[in-house]
């Protein structure tokens, strides 16, 4: 059944060349690492492949502030001296510095999500994959959490174009709060997030007692997890939760972000799925059979990112995969094993009681049958914009505002999971009419310098002194989306609460 759905599959082969720098844990060289098996494995002759027309400002602006797209277009590495203030106002600089070719980037992968999102408006796709795609910390006016531009929402503007209601899955590691709070007071958008939470955890966000505001309430789902959730206990938990949330929401459309990070071994991520278990996931929400965008995110140990997408990739099109890897440019990434599925760590402990995650499914369940029933917001009625208010209701000392996703310490750099590849551009026409990108990478210039090149990693420069505080001062992480709606009560105003149980 699922094998026979449209897939298409959007891919810049520029994107691997994007580098954040030394270091830095976020490596869009992934992207390319799981192109190239998705290659290897022949799946491309399956799927309707394009690479992503770069999104234009005007398009960026729908959901960011022009003052904050207009910064991203302008500043670079040789200038960002002068733009110091803007860089704190902005949170650049740190978790999510400027480097070569930002905007670029950020074009290119919103370009594929809201590109996806048009070919499922319009039929011409069941399902659309964006790898590049699924940068979901990024706020209005705001960087976070390695993300600029944040490509979800303005994917799921974008849908509800031409579907009433869009469910948002989002199964990475970390919160989902930029789509979240962009959708935090509308009924025609569920969100559902399942993370790490707690100790700190980036973002520190997504309680399960955050559900939404005004219209918008019981339309926010949050499943806290501890860490070390297994494939079992994960299922255990999001199979019944899903199937509830479709069954009550009856979205019209589906946003899916396979955050990678929340893979065993992630080098940020402190969940223990396998790759079997994190790709059910997807597997599951494809049975509903509804037009579906499939989204990238976070995922810091790029050999098992790769393999993750590339295997799911297999799963969504219904192709039994061999577990021995094919021969591929990159192949000194995956040793000793060169298999593609690997194990989840057998020493470590799920945190999640039995108990615990019984109690948590009652509650999520318990949300889920508090929504009612579906709205009838009428086709073609755009979501209202929801600037954030001028004058912030929070100050810095809230305790679930996590600033920083990155330690500052040196990510990548061993054997398995170095910082740079042998990268060369190759500058195609854009647009989104089909194209051949199953062919070997072009010759060109590399935009970064080499691995060997970068040398031990200067992190000081990207570390914050602890006592900076946070930018702005200002937590927008807690407002209510900037409707201007006071909180319902429902944001925890204090230490984190004792477990809905
Ligand atoms: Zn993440």
């Amino acid at each position: 059944m699922t094998s026979k759905r449209k897939v298409a599959y959007f891919y810049d082969p520029d994107i691997g060349n994007y580098y954040y720098g030394p270091g830095h844990p976020m490596k869009p060289h992934r992207i390319r690492m799981t192109h190239s098996l998705i290659l290897h494995y022949g799946l491309h002759n399956m799927m309707d492949l394009f690479i992503p027309a770069p999104a234009e400002a005007e398009d960026l602006v729908q959901f960011h502030d022009s003052d904050y797209i207009a910064f991203l277009r302008t500043v670079n590495p040789d200038n960002q001296d002068h733009f110091v203030k803007q860089m704190k106002k902005f949170n650049v600089g740190e978790d999510c510095p400027v480097f070569n070719g930002l905007f670029k980037y950020c074009q290119s992968y919103t370009g594929g999500s809201v590109g996806g999102a048009v070919k499922l408006n319009h039929g011409n796709a069941d399902l659309v994959i964006n790898w590049s795609g699924g940068l979901h910390h990024a706020k209005k006016a705001e960087a976070s959490g390695f993300c600029y531009v944040n490509d979800i929402v303005l994917a799921i503007l974008e849908l509800l174009k031409y579907h009433r209601r869009v469910l948002y899955v989002d199964i990475d590691v970390h919160h989902g709060d930029g789509v979240e709070e962009a959708f935090l007071t509308t009924d025609r958008v569920l969100t559902c997030s399942f993370h790490k939470f707690g100790d700190s955890f980036f973002p520190g966000t997504g309680d399960v007692v955050n559900v939404g505001h005004g219209p918008g309430k019981m339309y926010a789902l949050n499943a806290p997890l501890e860490s070390g959730i297994t494939d079992e206990a994960y299922k255990r938990l999001f199979q019944p939760v899903m199937r509830k949330a479709v069954e009550v929401f009856q979205p019209e459309a589906i946003v899916f972000q396979s955050g990678a990070d929340s893979l065993a071994g992630d080098r940020i991520g402190l969940l223990n799925l396998s790759i079997v278990g994190h790709a059910e996931c997807v597997k599951f929400m494809q049975t509903f059979n509804l037009p579906m965008l499939v989204l990238g995110g976070g995922g810091y140990k790029i050999n098992n990112v790769a393999r993750c997408w590339a295997y799911e990739t297999g799963a969504i099109l219904g192709v039994q995969m061999a577990d021995q890897l094919p021969d591929n440019e990159y192949r000194d990434y995956y040793g000793p094993s060169f298999r593609l599925v690997v194990p989840p760590n057998g020493d470590m402990q799920n945190e999640n009681t039995g108990t615990y995650l019984d109690a948590l499914c009652k509650r999520l369940l318990h949300n889920l049958s508090q929504m009612g029933s579906p709205n009838s917001v009428p086709f073609h009625e755009r979501p209202p914009d929801y600037p954030l208010p001028d004058s912030p209701t929070q100050g810095p000392g809230d305790p679930h505002r996590v600033h920083r996703l990155w330690d500052g310490q040196h990510h990548g750099g061993d054997k398995d999971d170095r910082d740079l590849p042998a990268g060369v551009l190759r500058r195609e026409s854009g647009g989104r009419a089909r194209v051949d990108i199953s062919g070997q990478e072009g010759d060109g210039e590399p935009r970064h310098p080499s691995a060997a090149s970068a040398g031990p990693t200067p992190v000081q420069s990207m570390l914050r002194s602890p006592s900076s505080g946070v930018p702005n001062g200002v937590d927008k992480s807690a407002l209510p989306a900037g409707t201007g709606l006071p909180p319902q009560g429902n944001a925890p105003p204090g230490p984190t609460p004792p477990p809905p149980i």
